[in-house]
């Protein structure tokens, strides 16, 4: 199916290169529109990459990032948005401080769910993205993008809430993205032993707590989408402040990721339609001309 609309939601710049980026570069590749709304302006970033550790950028993050930003998304042939919040960087310390005043994570919600509510009867997707209830990564403003992202889902649709915020549109599925799976560590980990190499996912492996369970267990649909990994890492190399190319997300060669790894992972987290697990595809089950308010109505 093309014609249809898939939003991602994120909380910084950079994250829609890390997380689900191929699937984004496929579904707008086949013709549909897909829109990254970015939640903050990523202010709060350190530099990651440490070539451009240089005199000059630390004072210009919040230009630099919104330059980056703008690369990636012609990268992955999507269009994207800002909603202008703060980024609450990333508390550290125990016990943790309280984050920035003004940010993101401290402004009452109800001022982002309607900003978000707006973006969403304004664009009108068939489908949303967003992260599960640990942000899938613990920064607050991950956290908070995943209840902002919820509470749109929730009430885009429904005519009483933020009646100022434009026409009821019904989000018809929401799909959490997953990214840090142990098959697929293991799974490189092994190919980089078999030829004789070092694997740069031991530590992380040797670490993992097998209370914790994999996410795989989470995970209802996989999209294939190997054609995309070159798409994907332009786009992460566009955020040169965040990602070191040096790095984890450079270690494992496209050959092995296409032939052992083909696929991203989503978990389907809210459906208004039917649809069969396991998926393929994100918009399976999905009506194209939308759902009417009044029949979800709860
Ligand atoms: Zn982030």
């Amino acid at each position: 199916m093309s014609g249809l609309r898939l939003m991602a939601v994120h909380a910084h710049p950079d994250d829609e290169s890390s997380k689900g980026a191929a699937t984004t570069a496929k579904y707008a590749a086949e013709g549909n529109d897909v829109l990254v709304v970015t939640l903050t302006g990523g202010e709060r970033g350190d530099v990651l990459n440490p070539a451009m550790d240089i005199p000059g950028v630390k004072e210009r993050m919040p230009e630099i990032r919104k330059e980056e930003m703008a690369k990636a998304a012609a990268a992955l042939g999507v269009e994207q948005m800002w909603l202008g919040f703060v980024d609450s960087g990333l508390p550290e310390g125990d016990p943790l401080p309280p984050v920035p005043e003004g940010s993101f994570a401290d402004i009452p919600i109800d001022d982002a769910i309607e900003a978000l509510v707006r973006v969403v009867r304004t664009f009108r997707p068939h489908v949303m993205i967003t992260y599960d209830e640990h942000g899938g990564y613990p920064h607050p403003d991950h956290i908070r993008d995943h209840d902002v992202s919820m509470a749109a889902y929730q009430l885009a649709g429904d005519p009483e809430a933020f009646p100022d915020a434009g026409e009821p549109w019904v989000v018809q599925k929401l799909y959490y993205t997953h990214g840090f799976i142990r098959d697929r560590m293991v799974l490189f980990s092994d190919e980089f032993e078999k030829n004789g190499q070092e694997s740069p996912f031991a530590e992380w492996l040797s670490k993992w707590d097998p209370s914790r369970g994999d996410i795989m267990g989470r995970v209802t649909t996989q999209v294939e989408v190997s054609d995309y990994f070159p798409q994907r890492d332009e786009a992460l190399r566009a955020h040169a402040t965040q990602i070191d190319p040096n790095g984890m997300f450079f270690a494992v060669p496209l050959e092995w990721q296409k032939r052992l790894w083909p696929t991203e992972e989503f978990e389907l987290a809210r459906t208004r339609v039917p649809t069969a697990l396991p998926e393929t595809d994100l918009f399976a089950g999905v009506v194209a001309e939308g759902l009417d308010p009044e029949s979800v109505k709860s």
